[in-house]
């Protein structure tokens, strides 16, 4: 650890469709930010991902005078504590790769490098909805569900990296299976996929997550037993995240942060199914929106 302070901070925001560059300058001003598209399709390899992120961030260096800045990468995977290699990655290229010692090598320093659900609650904690609380679970509901835990200001990460990641905690025996290889995964229940899926079980056909929601609200009684089902569901798991850490607050992020009803009935819910009999815990929209995930990157930099 050094006690120079670096005047700039880089953060970049590696995400399956997009690599987000930011830089921060001295005063925490963003003067920089870029948004590149992920290499994807068949033909793109790990080295094409790893030559891209390298590219963003010499981009951002060329832009501070003196060229010195901290460096911090949000990835969608979480990095072993053991081999620093990356498990558990969505984005499945990067699995088994030492993408953190990688870059290092090819810039010349060093990086710091946390999962993207960690990036966005320390960023919600220190500027956003969280700010103020000294224990902050981060939420992310989307395609999948991520979580993230901070005290004080900081990413606790755990024996092996994974702690937080409770959407991998298996809680239907005989339910869908998972990416991860559990069946009945809570992100099997509670993302977007995982709310489609439900309808396309039960109906026959296809309906996006945001379809049912809004059908839901005009009364649509097949997509009302899906949402109802999904924000009780919501309230069992959540609730049980309330009795295992009893944080002081959970901040929602990601596309299904943006239902309403999570704030409501989804809220009573969960605090119902905690094992209190008047749990207060504010469950609370995110502050930063898209923001968090590339913020959270630049603060965790080294
Ligand atoms: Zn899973």
């Amino acid at each position: 650890m050094t006690t120079t302070p670096h005047p700039y901070r880089i953060g970049i925001d590696l995400g399956g469709t997009k690599i987000e560059v930011l830089l921060l300058d001295p005063d925490g001003r963003p003067v920089l930010r870029e948004r590149v598209p992920t290499p994807r399709g068949q033909s793109s390899t790990y080295t094409d991902i790893l030559a891209e992120t390298v590219r963003q961030i010499k981009h951002a260096l060329a832009h501070i005078p003196d060229g010195e800045s901290t460096i911090g990468i949000g990835i969608p995977g979480i990095i072993d504590t053991r081999s620093g290699r990356i498990i558990n990655a969505n984005a499945t290229r990067l699995i088994d790769q030492a993408f953190q010692a990688d870059i290092a090598r090819q810039i010349g320093r060093p990086v710091a490098m946390e999962n993207d659900a960690d990036c966005f609650t320390l960023a919600e904690t220190r500027e956003g909805a969280g700010k103020g609380h000294a224990m902050v679970f981060g939420i992310i509901l989307g395609t999948g569900v991520g979580g993230g835990l901070c005290f004080h200001n900081k990413i606790f990460r755990g024996r092996h990296g994974i702690a937080g990641e409770w959407g991998h905690i298996a809680v239907v025996p005989d339910g869908r299976p998972c990416f991860c290889g559990n069946r009945g995964c809570v992100e099997t229940l509670i993302s977007g996929t995982g709310m489609a899926a439900a309808y396309r079980e039960s109906f026959g056909h296809e309906l996006s997550a945001k379809a049912i929601v809004e059908r839901a609200r005009q009364g649509d009684a097949n997509c009302l037993t899906i949402f109802h089902n999904f924000l009780d569901d919501f309230g069992r798991c959540v609730g049980g995240i309330i009795s295992l850490l009893d944080p002081e607050a959970i901040v929602l992020g990601g596309g299904l942060s943006n239902i309403d009803e999570l704030y409501s009935d989804g809220t009573a819910l969960a605090r119902r199914y905690a094992f209190h009999p008047d749990p207060q815990t504010p469950i609370l929209k995110n502050q930063l929106g898209d923001s968090a995930g590339v913020y959270g990157a630049a603060w965790i930099g080294i």
